[in-house]
């Protein structure tokens, strides 16, 4: 694969915007700065942040035991997901392929930019339709996105699977890790090294417990990571998000204990729900939610509801007919729920 050839022209051809942080990067405090027609008054937030997120990635790496140079974070994975779209996919031209039922952005942004969207079903048990994948590329597909844990299935896909794709196809492979810390299998992050056409997508929504500061990351290899520098806009993660993230990281064992809980609470919780007598089927979860079929997803959404808890209806997906997402809650929430369960 050359990156080279699969980036569209105009962005390989772009000059970025350069901000007056990324014009004078050696920074110290004692300095005065004049460059930025920022309010010189300190109030925690009158300064611009810094557009390479410096200090938070330095954590993020050790954690995650990849280099700096390898990582780019988004407002969100969504903005991530989305600069892949624009840096590689040229609108009324190309195409991606996506394997419902999955993450709904994925068709959003396929939609929002202009790029057909190649839906290949995963197979009765939820894994990757491989040889139909490979069939439906052609010279213009750009990505293929696969999530592993899925979601809303929330199994893993086969390490073979994932390889073949990895081999065979030219393009560049997306794996949306959003759920990795749930699961029992390893990333593919220690991969990239070996196939410079993975990228890898996680987020600080989910384990890592902060949803609200819209925060996701996307790990590759420094040279899919520059382009996409290239046209992030320059201050996309905010001085508040930053500093949250930061202090957050370092109550690390904090974050471990809280994966470990909801780990046990999940196991705990898919045990109770075979014994509720309209649960139909409880498929096997890798992530912090577990799908389940019932006897009528509508009815049972809504009876749940009527009690104040709000789950998800994914009935109306390909493959998921009367089946519900539900998230590991609290201990006490979960206690909850069964009981409410058991007693419609
Ligand atoms: C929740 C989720 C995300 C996270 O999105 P953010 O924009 O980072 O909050 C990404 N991918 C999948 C599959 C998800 O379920």
């Amino acid at each position: 694969m050359k990156i080279n050839e699969l980036v569209r022209k105009n962005i390989a051809q772009m000059q970025p915007y350069s901000s007056a942080r990324d014009e004078f990067k050696d920074f110290e405090e004692s300095m005065i700065f004049l460059d930025a027609n920022e309010n010189p008054f300190e109030n925690g937030v009158n300064r611009y942040p810094d557009p390479q997120q410096k200090s938070v990635k330095k954590v993020l790496s050790k954690i995650k035991k990849i280099s700096e140079d390898q990582i780019l974070l988004g407002n969100g994975s969504d903005e991530i997901l989305d600069l892949l779209f624009r840096a590689f996919c040229e609108p009324n031209q190309d195409n991606v392929i996506t394997l419902p039922p999955t993450y709904g952005m994925y068709s959003v942004l396929a939609n929002l930019n202009a790029v057909e969207n190649r839906e290949v079903i995963l197979t009765p048990d939820f894994e990757p339709n491989v040889i139909d994948i490979l069939n439906k590329v052609d010279e213009n597909t750009k990505i293929i996105f696969l999530c592993s844990p899925n979601n809303p299935t929330g199994n893993s896909f086969s390490d073979e699977s994932i390889v073949t794709l990895l081999k065979n196809f030219k393009g560049l492979v997306l794996l949306d890790e959003a759920y990795i810390d749930f699961s029992e299998k390893e990333s593919w992050l220690a991969e990239i090294s070996d196939y410079p056409n993975l990228v890898i997508s996680q987020t600080f929504s989910k384990a890592f417990g902060m949803a609200g500061l819209r925060l996701g990351i996307l790990y590759a290899s420094p040279a899919i990571i520059s382009i996409l520098n290239k046209i992030k806009p320059p201050y996309n993660i905010n001085v508040l998000t930053q500093k949250t993230a930061l202090e957050q990281l370092e109550k690390k064992t904090t974050i471990d204990d809280k994966i470990n809980l909801l780990k046990e609470e999940k196991a705990k919780l898919l045990k109770q729900l075979l014994e509720v007598d309209f649960v139909e089927k409880v498929y096997p979860t890798d992530a912090n939610f577990v799908l389940i079929k019932v006897d009528d997803a509508n009815k049972r959404y809504l009876q749940l509801l009527e009690k104040g808890i709000v789950v998800r209806n994914r009935t109306s997906q390909v493959l998921c007919t009367n089946c519900l997402r539900i998230t590991i809650g609290t201990p006490e929430e979960n206690t909850q729920l069964i009981t409410i369960l058991k007693s419609l």
